[in-house]
């Protein structure tokens, strides 16, 4: 993430430089045959410049010399000896870039704020920067409870499931930015729960941990997170993700304990961890984009909770269309595998139709 503006220093291209292998010329000698007076490869100019009735050879990415104001491709000239016979009717300024052409010495590059994807990195180093400032990755300690659980890989025993929350809270986090320091799985016991985590967040910015946060009796989550800090949110009107915990632990740390099921785990980390870490990144744009849709199912609300639905997008005539993912229970992972989408569906008495239009905020598309 771009930590300040960046604006051009210099134009770009910096000089005018041929697209093309061909001939550099003027465009009032349409038509006749030139002397060719030398060669400008890339990164060996010709020194001098294309007089009046003359030619200079040039190859693409080569320095367009003074006097020239067209380049005519190698296939349209016509070869003998020393000399070339350009066509009738060149047009000044064609195949070559002149100075600037890109950027001018002065204009905006990147704003603070940006991220820095391959095209950005390409076109600050196109402009010689070899340094950019940039904002820390935010520390995210990341921790599993729950008896329950074997590491992946290992066979479950009766009554054991995987700890693959680990692994897609672990990807949803490299993906939203974060450096992640993975605890491992924590027992559904107070004290050890307690040492990994004050131990985490001697060096942590931020603590994400899926489970033990709804109101069973093997639920700490939430009342280690009070012993050490102020609770803020401790449940939300959102479907998947009723659980949802919020807690700043001091020292601009804060901790989000997340639902144990699979799916809530995950929505509620796109609904309120990805843009948090996003700012703390100093990110411009903290949600995912949007996109009008128009729903291919009827979608039916939740009385008192805002829902949020799983969608896969497919293109009817000018319309995307989007198809529920089947099943919306909170532990089917499979609503969310594949989704492209999620659609916002308020809570209330009144579904919204099949046909409607509604923002979808999009996960990615294949
Ligand atoms: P909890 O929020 O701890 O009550 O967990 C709710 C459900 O999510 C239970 O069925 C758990 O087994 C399941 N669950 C909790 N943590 C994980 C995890 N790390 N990976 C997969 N499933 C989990
Ligand atoms: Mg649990």
């Amino acid at each position: 993430m771009l930590a300040e503006d960046l604006i051009a220093e210099a134009p770009l291209p910096p000089f005018p430089s041929s697209a093309v292998d061909g001939y550099a010329v003027r465009a009032a000698d349409s038509g006749k045959t030139l002397p060719v007076l030398g060669e400008s490869a890339a990164g060996r100019p010709f020194e001098g410049t294309v007089s009046p009735g003359a030619a200079v050879r040039v190859l693409t990415g080569g320095v367009v010399p003074d006097g020239a104001d067209v380049v005519v491709m190698v296939e349209d000239v016509g070869l003998a000896g020393e000399s070339v016979t350009v066509p009738a009717g060149l047009k000044a300024g064609t195949n070559f870039h002149r100075v600037g052409d890109d950027l001018k010495a002065g204009d905006p590059i990147l704003g603070v704020g940006t991220h820095l994807g391959a095209a950005e990195i390409g076109i600050a180093a196109a402009t010689g920067r070899a340094q950019l400032p940039v904002r820390r990755r935010p520390r995210v300690a990341l921790m599993s409870t729950g008896d329950e659980l074997v590491e992946v890989g290992n066979a479950p025993r009766p009554g054991q499931i995987p700890d693959s929350n680990r692994w897609a809270l672990l990807a949803a986090l490299r993906e939203a930015g974060a450096e992640v320091h993975v605890l491992g799985i924590a027992p559904d016991e107070p004290e050890p729960l307690r040492a990994l985590v004050i131990g985490a967040l001697r060096s942590a910015d931020a603590l994400v941990t899926s489970g033990g946060v709804s109101v069973g009796t093997h639920d700490l989550v939430k009342p280690l997170l009070e012993s050490l800090g102020t609770v803020h949110i401790g449940r939300v009107k959102l479907k998947p993700g009723k659980p949802f915990t919020f807690a700043t632990l001091g020292d601009g740390r804060v901790a989000f304990g997340l639902p144990g099921f699979p799916v809530s785990s995950l929505v509620t980390f796109e609904v309120f961890v990805r843009p948090a870490l996003r700012k703390m990144q100093g990110f411009a744009q903290l949600d995912r984009p949007t996109l009008p849709v128009r729903l291919g199912y009827d979608a039916r609300p939740t009385p008192d909770r805002t829902e949020f639905q799983r969608v896969t997008l497919r293109r009817d005539g000018q319309d995307l269309v989007a198809e529920t993912t089947g099943s919306q229970s909170s532990s089917r992972l499979m609503s969310l595998a594949g989704a492209h989408a999620l659609i916002r569906v308020p809570a209330g008495a009144e579904g919204i139709g099949k046909g409607s239009i509604v923002e979808a905020m999009i996960l990615g598309l294949p």
